[in-house]
C-alpha cells in the first residue's frame, strides 16, 4: 500500500521519467496507476505516449506486441516461456503481459504458480505482470492497451500479451497485438469446436502444440478443413499453422519467426483497424409488437433506454430502437393491415421477427452470396429512413431465420 501511496504522489511527468531511464520499480508503478485508471493515470500515458511516438517518429523504434492465447489445457504458458527463452537467446528484452479476467487477484498474484515464469523473471532482460480486471471487460482491454503502452516507454524490445481465451473480452485485448497465435492441443474435447466463437477468428497465426500426442494429425485435418471451409465462404486465404512441443522447445524457433514477420509485415487481418473488420456483428433483433405504446413499457421496465421512433413509409412499419450494450432492439408495428408485420402478426402472433447483422461492406457480402445461391427478400438493396443500406435474407437460405444485413454507417 505504501507503495502504491508513493506512486499517487508522484507526478505523472515524474514517473515517467523514471520508467523511461529503465527504473523497473517505477515501471511497475506506472502499471498499478494504469491499471486504476482515471484522472491519476492521464497524465503517465499522455507523457509515455509522446515518447513512444517520438521514438516510432524520429528512431524507427517500436515495440512489436505478439498475442497468444488459447484454452486452459493447450499449453499456452510453455509455449509463452519458450518464446520469451528463444527471444532472449536473440538478445532481445520481453516484457510479458498476462492477461486474466477471470481472476480479482493484479499485479503478478496470478503468476503465483508459474515457477519457470518466476525463475525468468529474474532475468533483468524479462519483465512479467499480470493484469486482472478493471471492472469490465471492456474496460481491461482499454486497460491492456495503456498497460502495453507504458511497456513500451520503458524501452521493452518485444511486448508478450498473454490471455486465457475465455470470451469476447479476449477478442478485444488481442487487437492491441500486432500478431496473434491461437493455442491449440490435441485431446482437448471437441478440439476445434470447443473453442469460443470467435477466438479463433482472431488468430493470424494458427499454433497445434503438444504435436507429440496422439491425436496432432486429427488436429490439423479439423484445422485445415476449417481453413478451407473458411475460404470458401468468406474468401480469407487459409492462416499459417505450426506445430510445436513447447515443454521442449520444438518448432518455436520457426513459430517465433513467423509471428515476428506477421507482425512487421502488419498483414494481421486488418486487427488494429477495426473498420477493415469483415466479420458481421450483431446490429439489433426486430420484434413485431401490435402496439409500441403498449410493448415499450416492458422494455423500459428492463431499464432500457428508447433510441427514438420514426416510421419507415416504404415498409409500412412504425419502429421503436432501444439500446441493448452495443447491439439494439428493434420493435415493429403495422401501419396498416397490409403490411407484412401485420401479416406476420396474423399469422404467427407477436414475437422475434428478424435478427440483423451489421456488415461492412454490403455490396460485397450481397454479391458472394448471391453467387453461392443465396435467395434475398427483394433484389436491389433497400436505403432506409436513416439513409442506412439493408438486405433481408430469405429464410429459406438462412436456415429458418428472416436474417437482416445492414451496412455499417
Ligand atoms: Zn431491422
Amino acid at each position: 500500500m505504501d507503495e502504491d501511496r508513493k506512486a499517487i504522489d508522484k507526478t505523472g511527468e515524474e514517473l515517467a521519467a523514471e520508467l523511461i531511464r529503465g527504473d523497473r520499480r517505477a515501471l511497475a508503478r506506472a502499471l498499478t496507476r494504469v491499471e486504476h485508471g482515471g484522472r491519476e493515470s492521464a497524465a503517465l500515458l499522455a507523457h509515455c505516449r509522446a515518447h513512444v511516438e517520438s521514438q516510432r517518429q524520429n528512431e524507427g523504434k517500436r515495440a512489436l506486441r505478439l498475442g497468444l492465447t488459447g484454452s486452459p489445457g493447450a499449453g499456452k504458458s510453455t509455449l509463452l516461456e519458450a518464446l520469451t527463452r528463444q527471444l532472449r537467446a536473440q538478445n532481445k528484452t520481453v516484457a510479458v503481459l498476462a492477461i486474466d479476467p477471470s481472476s480479482p487477484l493484479s499485479g503478478g498474484a496470478v503468476l503465483g504458480d508459474r515457477i519457470r515464469m518466476r525463475e525468468m523473471a529474474a532475468d533483468a532482460g524479462v519483465f512479467i505482470r499480470s493484469m486482472a480486471t478493471r471492472g469490465h471487460l471492456g474496460g481491461l482491454a482499454a486497460a491492456a492497451e495503456d498497460a502495453l503502452m507504458v511497456m513500451e516507454a520503458a524501452g521493452w524490445d518485444l511486448l508478450l500479451i498473454e490471455t486465457t481465451g475465455v470470451g469476447q473480452g479476449e477478442v478485444e485485448i488481442a487487437r492491441c497485438a500486432d500478431v496473434v497465435a491461437v493455442v491449440l492441443a490435441p485431446g482437448m474435447g471437441d478440439g476445434v469446436q470447443a473453442m469460443k466463437a470467435g477466438v479463433l477468428e482472431i488468430a493470424d497465426v494458427l499454433v497445434l502444440n503438444k504435436a507429440d500426442l496422439v491425436g496432432i494429425e486429427d488436429l490439423e485435418q479439423d484445422i485445415t478443413s476449417m481453413e478451407m471451409l473458411n475460404e470458401a465462404v468468406s474468401g480469407r486465404p487459409p492462416r499459417l499453422v505450426h506445430r510445436t512441443v513447447a515443454a521442449r522447445g520444438e518448432g518455436v524457433e520457426a513459430l517465433l519467426s513467423t509471428l515476428l514477420e506477421t507482425a512487421q509485415s502488419g498483414n494481421n487481418s486488418g486487427r488494429r483497424n477495426p473498420e477493415a473488420r469483415s466479420a458481421p456483428v450483431l446490429d439489433h433483433l426486430g420484434i413485431a409488437v401490435r402496439s409500441i405504446e403498449q410493448a415499450e413499457g416492458f422494455y423500459q421496465l428492463l431499464g432500457m433506454t428508447n433510441l427514438g421512433r420514426e416510421t419507415v413509409v416504404g415498409e409500412r412499419v412504425r419502429v421503436a430502437m432501444f439500446a441493448a450494450g452495443e447491439s439494439r432492439m428493434e420493435l415493429l408495428e403495422a401501419t396498416d393491415d397490409e403490411a407484412t408485420i401485420a401479416r406476420f402478426i396474423a399469422r404467427r402472433g407477436e414475437g422475434l421477427h428478424h435478427v440483423a447483422l451489421r456488415v461492412p461492406e454490403l455490396d460485397k457480402v450481397v454479391d458472394r452470396l448471391r453467387s453461392r445461391g443465396i435467395r434475398m427478400v427483394r433484389d436491389e438493396i433497400q436505403i432506409g429512413a436513416g439513409g442506412h443500406r439493408y438486405v433481408f435474407i430469405h429464410p429459406a437460405s438462412a436456415h429458418g431465420v428472416l436474417l437482416e444485413l445492414v451496412e455499417k454507417a
